[in-house]
């Protein structure tokens, strides 16, 4: 029989109701013909209570135990997501990551999937259950110990089953019924994608578009998991959601796909620092040891060997890189006249494959933000995503004004 993955948020497992309504959308499938291996994260709300209790109870926490207090939300919605289906004579059974087993490195907290084993539960299937439902964000290291793959990691859980059972698609259940072409709270044209591509997903999603963990698009263009992003809410029938695929399954698309937006960015600059062979190792060596994010960065031109240079982090991350300038400066390992910050700027971006094959992209944008008087402070391009930083007073409107300049409203 072939399989189906179908993932449920917290949102969609939130209380006993919630879970019967699932299950019902499980049992449809099951009807259908599917085996179905059902991932679920714990109840809206749980992980986070759960590590304020280990950060409560020990600040400097041993990340093993983190691991075993935050990964227990998911057991409970496994087991109870089991129990609904027997109750509706649906042959389901739950199962705890190490059961499966889902292997994974030692990385606690963050710890990456390596390998799944499908003998146990392919034979259950053969056994004649009908579901596995298996807890998500959750594993077990080479030492035995129970891991976790980092926040919103059920959907990297779900990808990889699909993966590893050869899935038809994975669905992901959450609180939205798709992708948009933006942020729809901020946008009201924002219009929802039938199907996006692995790789504007994967931008949209590190940009901020929270729908899916990063890392299960990673994981899904890797392996060609075709991945659906859909609503629990709302009625099955008009619930196609969007359809993450490989550019080859899109007929039509527009040149921009969406504009991504980061609220919490901030631009730190660096006066005057020695323009030598080996500066920029010597300021992002130690931003990376002390854990800062560093994602845009520009290099002034020098002027009798001096230079500024200019990079941007998450704002809650600057007074870690201030330490970490501060403590190199001491050291003697760089010298500035000045750590200047700007912790109200805002990032804005714009995404889409066509970008590769058409011209003129980045000038549109430009020239759309200077329509609206709203100046740029960096820029930083890849084959198919430009950003910019802005103040974050005009993010609104560089949204808006961008999603009418590309008329993403259209369907492409
Ligand atoms: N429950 C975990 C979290 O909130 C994993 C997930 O839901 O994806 O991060
Ligand atoms: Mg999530």
């Amino acid at each position: 029989m072939p399989v189906l993955v179908m993932k449920f948020g917290g949102t969609s497992v939130a209380s006993l109701d919630r879970i019967r309504r699932a299950a019902k959308r499980v049992g449809v499938e099951v009807a259908n013909g599917y085996n179905v291996i059902v991932i679920v994260s714990a109840m809206a709300g749980k992980t986070n209570e759960l590590v304020g209790w280990v950060q409560e109870t020990s600040p400097l926490f041993d990340a093993r135990e983190y691991d075993a207090v935050v990964s227990s939300g998911e057991n409970v919605t496994a087991g109870l997501m089991a129990l609904t289906l027997q109750e509706m004579d649906v042959p389901a059974r739950s199962w705890q990551g190490w059961q499966v087993p889902l292997h994974t490195n030692s990385a606690h907290a963050g710890a990456r999937i390596e390998e799944i084993g499908t003998e146990n539960i392919t034979q259950k299937f053969g056994e004649g259950m009908r579901v596995a439902v298996v807890a998500g964000f959750q594993g077990i290291s080479p030492e035995g110990r129970v891991t976790t793959l980092g926040r919103g990691g059920s959907d990297t859980t779900a990808v990889a089953f699909a993966a590893a059972f050869g899935a038809e698609r994975c669905d992901i259940y959450t609180d939205v019924d798709g992708v948009y072409t933006t942020d729809p709270r901020i946008a009201s044209k924002a219009r929802k994608l039938d199907k996006i591509a692995y790789e504007e997903m994967l931008e949209l999603a590190s940009l901020g578009a929270k729908v899916l963990q990063t890392r299960s698009v990673e994981l899904a263009m890797r392996y060609g998991v075709r991945l659906r992003v859909l609503s629990s809410f709302g009625e099955q029938s008009d619930n196609a959601g969007t359809l993450v695929c490989a550019e080859e399954d899109i007929m039509e698309m527009n040149v921009v796909a969406g504009v991504a937006h980061s609220r919490d960015e901030a631009k730190m600059t660096l006066i005057s620092v020695a323009d030598r062979p080996g500066i920029a190792a010597a300021i992002f060596g130690p931003l990376a040891e002390a854990g800062v994010n560093v994602d845009m960065i520009v290099q002034n031109i020098s002027e009798e060997g001096r230079t500024d240079m200019t990079f941007s982090c998450p704002t809650d991350q600057t007074l870690r890189a201030e330490q970490a300038m501060q403590a190199a400066k001491e050291a003697g390992e760089i010298n500035f006249h000045d750590l200047v910050v700007d912790d109200a700027v805002a990032k804005v971006s714009i995404v889409g494959i066509g970008m590769r094959s058409h011209a003129g992209v980045a000038a549109k944008m430009f020239a759309t933000l200077r329509d609206e008087g709203v100046n740029i402070k960096v820029i930083t391009t890849s084959e198919i995503k430009v950003s910019v930083l802005i103040d974050r007073k005009y993010m609104e409107l560089a949204v808006q004004a961008l999603h009418d300049a590309f008329e993403l409203e259209k369907a492409g």
